[in-house]
């Protein structure tokens, strides 16, 4: 189970900057495959040996200036319910705002760890200036500069001890299947479409001491556990016009899935949240199948879902090889289907080639289509294998590996794709120098 650490405070505290930071900035802001600019508040984080996620409540701030303050009494309370950790950042230099007051107020019933920040103490003589936070009741707090990264370290150090060790999840065999998507697409019915009534539970197994929780269904002569979340089940008072919402709820469950059941809303586009979700899923190396629901909906012509899909692959370039089905869960159409694809995709990112069988098929095509010369120079693969990891990885030895560029990756994984099906399965292509 991955921690989830959440950033929130007022605007300008420096929220992003200590984001940034938390995650050394490995999110690269352009993606480079797609040249698109991508607005990220959700990234990984490292510190002495221990993972956990971290999450930007700020960036999704939006809405004029009079519902501000409400936008950001939302997002606390989201991570209050959502996260496990929490990062209250203020600003040294503007003291204590009502805003804060009011955010410390919310924190202050709260049984999750939070950490009290003061930001922007770049020197020495602010450190003064920070002891009127005391005031805020939180108790102790972190002096840290986002900008110079002083204190940084020891409020990391002080967060990775409240996680506990990777406990190895449970070895069930199972497809551990997560339905994600935004507010209305259909989720809750098609959940209810696939399991029917209650009495399709198998077992109800609670997962660890946090909320995730592992359900067992028998359906359709598939054996599946659903990843729900207790946030999932509950109605949540805040309302679920947010992005931020959608995005903090899909975190978790996707963490803790094999395969993320992405549910589309047919009579609205494929928009920056369904993106969000999908990349989601697709950092984290999670099998996807992406559901156009409400099919029953749409005005249908010869080329409807030709055109629909074609604009959903659009979308999601350049990790486009994932099916697409389009589904309804008023009439049930191919909801039998859908999950179906899910195991399947299950099983593609189980895969393993053997090593010998992946050179015989893999190194012919790499040494009749090798990576083109540079600077007279000729790169040369040797061999390749598959990793021992979780999710499909492999390496290819060669001569000169900082000579092979993205368009050859690519190359060299739609070939793998087209011989070994990767179907729906984020695979990750390494070059190394042997
Ligand atoms: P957010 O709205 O809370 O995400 O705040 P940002 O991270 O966008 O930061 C707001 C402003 O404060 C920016 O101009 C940052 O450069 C600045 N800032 C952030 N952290 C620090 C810091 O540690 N020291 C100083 N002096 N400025 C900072
Ligand atoms: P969730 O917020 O993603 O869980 O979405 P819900 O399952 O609550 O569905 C939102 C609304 O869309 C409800 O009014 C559903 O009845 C409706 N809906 C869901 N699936 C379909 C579908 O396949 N066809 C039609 N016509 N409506 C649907």
């Amino acid at each position: 189970m991955n921690t989830i650490v959440a950033i929130v405070g007022r605007p300008n505290v420096g929220k992003s900057t200590l984001f940034n930071r938390l995650i050394q900035r490995r999110e690269a802001i352009v993606d480079s495959v797609s040249g698109v600019t991508r607005d990220r508040h959700y990234g990984k984080s490292e510190w002495n040996g221990k993972q956990f996620s971290v999450i930007d409540t700020g960036g999704y701030a939006v809405g004029s200036d009079d519902i501000f303050e409400e936008e950001i009494r939302k997002q606390v309370q989201l991570a209050i319910e959502e996260a496990d950790i929490i990062v209250f950042v203020t600003d040294v230099t503007e003291g204590i705002t009502p805003m804060d007051t009011e955010v410390a107020n919310l924190l202050r019933k709260v049984k999750k760890p939070v950490f009290l920040t003061v930001n922007k103490v770049d020197n020495a003589m602010r450190e003064d200036d920070a002891y009127e936070f005391y005031n805020l009741g939180l108790g102790d707090y972190h002096t840290i500069s986002s900008i110079n990264g002083s204190g940084t370290g020891d409020l990391l150090d002080e967060i990775v001890k409240l996680i506990p060790e990777e406990e190895e999840v449970a070895a069930d065999e199972l497809p551990r299947f997560a339905v994600v998507g935004r507010p209305n697409a259909g989720k809750s019915s098609f959940i209810n479409a696939l399991i029917g009534e209650e009495r399709n539970i198998v077992t109800n197994i609670a997962g660890t001491t946090r909320d995730s929780i592992d359900t067992k269904y028998n359906r359709f002569g598939f054996d599946f556990n659903l990843v729900d979340t207790a946030g999932i089940r509950r109605k949540s008072k805040v309302k679920e016009d947010l992005e931020f919402y959608s995005v903090m709820r899909a975190v978790r469950a996707i963490e803790y899935c094999d395969v993320a059941i992405l549910v589309i809303d047919a009579t609205r586009s494929f928009e920056g949240q369904d993106q969000n979700i999908f990349w989601l899923a697709e950092k984290n190396k999670k099998g996807i199948v992406i559901l156009i629901n409400k099919w029953d909906l749409v005005e249908k012509e010869t080329n409807t879902v030709k055109e629909y899909e074609a604009m959903v692959r659009r979308e999601i370039a350049p990790f486009t090889d994932v099916p697409i089905i389009f589904i309804s869960t008023i009439t049930k159409q191919r909801i039998f289907k859908a999950i179906e694809t899910a195991v399947a995709v299950f099983e593609n990112r189980k895969k393993r080639i053997s090593t010998s069988k992946l050179n015989e098929t893999m190194l012919e095509i790499v040494q009749n289509y090798p990576p083109p010369a540079l600077k007279g120079k000729f790169v040369k693969i040797k061999y390749c294998m598959q990793l021992p990891t979780p999710t499909p990885q492999f390496v290819f030895f060669c001569n000169l590996p900082q000579y092979v560029k993205d368009p050859y990756k690519r190359f060299v994984e739609n070939k793998m794709r087209e011989i070994y099906n990767f179907n729906g399965v984020p695979i990750v292509i390494y070059f190394r120098q042997k």
